[in-house]
């Protein structure tokens, strides 16, 4: 368990540096610590190194891991994997962000699912940006109609995109969601953050706006079983 504790520290240390060589501040910048297939006591590893924010991608894991760690009150859960309509009531019971949005259906379930103890859910919209007919997401044409449809909703809160480029085109992609991402913020200021980059492509992710990058592999090692 030391491991996480260093190999968090060495991404912290890279991405500082990083953040330095391109002049960005780097509390404008969220590390999102991957923790999928993941046990429970890797994540605690990476809480007691300081690690608040931790990304699930399956509903259920999200859900098991939110119970077994909720005396650990200052988790943030990002839900980042596909949502599919009959598993939105544990995204709206556990996490504080959904990374994934990409249909109306899910955000209404979402919105009448949540717990209003809970507060809003932060969302993002996914965006498909390498255009792959198997990926989850939308085209970029549909962004400002589905935002406008989901700013309408109660407990849910729009506050920017999400994009998984496909391998080999990374920085087209990340050029392409800086645009996309100004172009939501003309017409909803608050939605500013931007979730792209992963293990293998986070420092081109900084150099095109990304506000919160996600890193599995890089903190917790290879995963165990690969159910992407
Ligand atoms: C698994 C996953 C990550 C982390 O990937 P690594 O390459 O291990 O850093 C980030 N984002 C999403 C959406 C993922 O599914």
């Amino acid at each position: 368990m030391n491991n996480i504790a260093e190999q968090l520290g060495l991404a912290y240390h890279n991405l500082n540096e990083k953040c330095s060589a391109l002049a960005i501040a780097p509390d404008k910048l969220q590390l999102i610590a991957v923790s999928k297939t993941k046990p429970a006591s890797a994540i605690v590893a990476a809480y007691n190194a300081g690690q608040r924010h931790f990304g699930e991608n399956y509903p259920q894991e999200l859900a098991e891991k939110a119970a077994e760690l909720q005396q650990y009150r200052d988790i943030v859960w990002h839900f980042i994997g596909p949502l599919q309509s009959n598993k939105t009531k544990l995204v709206a019971e556990h996490a504080h962000w959904v990374h994934s949005l990409d249909r109306l259906k899910i955000a209404q379930r979402l919105a009448s699912q949540r717990p209003p103890a809970m507060g809003v859910l932060k969302v993002l919209l996914q965006i498909n940006i390498s255009d792959e007919a198997s990926k989850a997401g939308i085209s970029t044409a549909e962004m400002l109609p589905l935002a406008h449809q989901i700013s309408a909703l109660p407990m849910l809160q729009l506050k920017g995109l999400m994009a998984i480029p496909a391998p080999g085109q990374s920085e087209a992609a990340f050029v392409a969601m800086q645009q996309l991402s100004n172009s939501l913020q003309q017409h909803y200021p608050h939605a500013t953050e931007l979730s792209m980059g992963m293990s293998d492509d986070w420092p081109q992710a900084l150099r095109y706006g990304a506000t919160m990058i996600r890193l599995g592999t890089a903190i917790f090692g290879a995963r165990d079983y690969d159910k992407e």
